[in-house]
């Protein structure tokens, strides 16, 4: 299916690396743990912890909602196995792209109740519209219109992840 460019390769590379220098200087002296929630998150981690020059640990959470390209709402599933200890850590939780809200409002919950000292949350993508659940993120990369996006760790049915900009699938 063809991919029309939203957010180009240069402007993610450019806006993550400042949120991440944000983070670094919001952080020094914490003890800061970077939760990514899997799958769609892990490009974005691995450009955003090269710009956070102070320490922190990673971790990772997988959350699903089993949905396809309609994004309809429904149960979400967290698997625990993965789970990082975060007790006494001042967590960031960072996903892909906030649309509803209900998977990062549902995680930031779970992080508080297994003991983190704070969660804060950061995306990558704030889709303008569509939002039912209230949170708002406390850094966010870039606000999109109503669109379904692939790319930069975004995928449709497992593909597209690898593409270096954000774009819109169409159909
Ligand atoms: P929320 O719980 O905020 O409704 O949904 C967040 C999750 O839905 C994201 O972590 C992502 O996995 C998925 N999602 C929502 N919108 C899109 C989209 O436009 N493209 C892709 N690839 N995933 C999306
Ligand atoms: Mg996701």
């Amino acid at each position: 299916m063809p991919v029309d460019v939203l957010i180009p390769e240069t402007d993610l590379h450019d806006r993550v690396r400042e949120l991440g220098r944000e983070v670094a200087r919001d952080y020094a002296g914490k003890p800061l743990t970077i939760v990514a929630v899997l799958t769609g998150s892990l490009i974005a981690l691995a450009d955003l912890i090269r710009a956070v020059d102070v320490p922190h640990r990673i971790g990772l959470v997988h959350a699903s909602s089993y949905r396809g390209a309609s994004t309809t709402s429904s149960t979400l599933v967290i698997n625990e196995a993965l789970a990082p200890d975060v007790a006494d850590r001042d967590v960031l939780l960072l996903d892909d792209i906030l649309d509803t809200g209900q998977t990062l409002a549902a995680l930031v919950d779970h992080l508080a109740v297994r003991g983190a000292r704070s969660v804060k949350t950061a995306v990558l993508l704030r889709k303008i519209g569509r939002q039912t659940t209230p949170i708002e993120p406390d850094y966010c990369g870039f606000t999109i219109p109503d669109a379904f996006v692939v790319g930069y760790g975004l995928d449709y049915d497992d593909d597209y992840r690898h593409l270096p900009f954000v774009g819109i699938l169409k159909d």
